[in-house]
């Protein structure tokens, strides 16, 4: 039995699986529902019920060329990351793996509910309130919190990659798409820019070593969308994006968190920090009083007009200071 570490390539990619790969026919297994549940640049993903049983699940079909390349180590690698997070309650669940002539094909719990992106961008009856995104944000960190203890780190956490068990009643999160994703242990650089601009920490932009701090700021990204419906750093280009995060030009006027709680601008301060020693960790975020003050547990003192509640931003997280040298 090879050392997993021994196969792990020099950019912190893991092809070490233990899931079968199946070749017999999926369709002989599973019956593809018409509904497709979403998709990406490689990847198709569609309802469909594996027939022994009668369970739903969402088949994710990953395209095994792409752009001319092959690009199977790839899928491996997202394989051997869902696996290691088979214990994570916040992470999707890997059932089964088939393997056609073009595609892999990740049989994956269904999140039944779709992604958070819809609440993010929806109008206010629909929208997340703050008592939610408390709840959601806590689930979120917990299953991040869980892959960095196992040196994962997810490199793509975006409204589109969190899915819901359920939108109504408003259900609990999945973490989707370890398609990024790297084992941490080996990684020091990256050679392009990966993720999606509107989400990418500024060390990405910079060809700065990753860490599981990149993942942090994109959940303080992700966590503004959440609270406020708008993108922090989004520009009319994408030149004006990745100078907006390079800046950390981020508009935190009563304007646009209006109805917020001062403690949920707090804790969004402590991770868009432009040094990524400085944010908060992911088990540092979750013990922030906005996760576990009395506005999680009593919706209705999150209204602005309890001053109680207004606590002044630490001044130590100020991205004035000298940065302090590497450890
Ligand atoms: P890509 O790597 O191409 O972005 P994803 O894994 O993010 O692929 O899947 C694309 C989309 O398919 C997701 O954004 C989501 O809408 C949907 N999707 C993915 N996995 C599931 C799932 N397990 N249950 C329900 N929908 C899913
Ligand atoms: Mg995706």
């Amino acid at each position: 039995m090879p050392d997993p570490m021994m196969m792990m390539s020099k950019n912190g990619m893991v092809t070490d699986i233990h899931t079968r790969i199946r070749t017999d026919p999926f369709t002989n297994n599973y019956e593809l529902l018409g509904r497709e549940l979403g998709r990406g640049k490689f990847a198709v993903v569609k309802k469909c019920v594996e027939k022994a049983t009668g369970k739903e699940h969402a088949a994710k079909f990953l395209r095994k060329r792409r752009k001319g390349e092959d690009c199977r180590r790839d899928i491996l690698n997202e394989i051997a990351l869902l696996e290691s997070a088979m214990v994570n309650p916040y992470v999707v669940s890997l059932h089964e793996v088939y393997e056609t002539n073009a595609d892999i094909i990740l049989v994956l719990e269904c999140a039944a509910g779709g992604e958070i992106f819809h609440q993010c961008v929806a109008d206010n009856d629909e929208a997340f309130t703050e008592k939610d995104v408390i709840r959601l944000a806590g689930q979120i960190l917990t299953g991040v919190a869980s892959l960095h203890r196992n040196n994962v780190v997810h490199l793509d956490l975006k409204p589109q990659n969190i899915l819901l068990t359920s939108a109504v009643p408003l259900g609990d999160i999945r973490i989707v798409d370890f398609g990024l994703s790297r084992r941490m242990d080996s990684v020091t650089e990256v050679r392009e820019i990966l993720g999606t601009p509107e989400y990418v920490a500024p060390e990405i932009l910079n060809y700065e070593p990753i860490s599981t701090a990149t993942d942090m700021w994109s959940i303080g990204v992700l966590t503004y969308v959440m609270l406020t419906g708008e993108s922090p750093f989004l520009g009319d280009n994408k030149q004006e994006t990745y100078l907006n995060i390079s800046q950390v030009n981020v508009d935190y006027s009563p304007d646009a968190f209006e109805g917020v709680s001062s403690l949920a601008m707090d804790f969004i301060k402590t991770l868009l920090l432009k040094n990524p020693r400085k944010r908060a960790t992911a088990e540092e975020c979750l013990n922030h009083p906005w996760l576990n003050g009395p506005a999680a547990a009593c919706p209705h003192l999150l209204a602005t007009s309890l001053p109680s509640l207004d606590i002044e931003p630490e001044a130590s997280q100020s991205e004035s200071e000298p940065e302090s040298p590497a450890p």
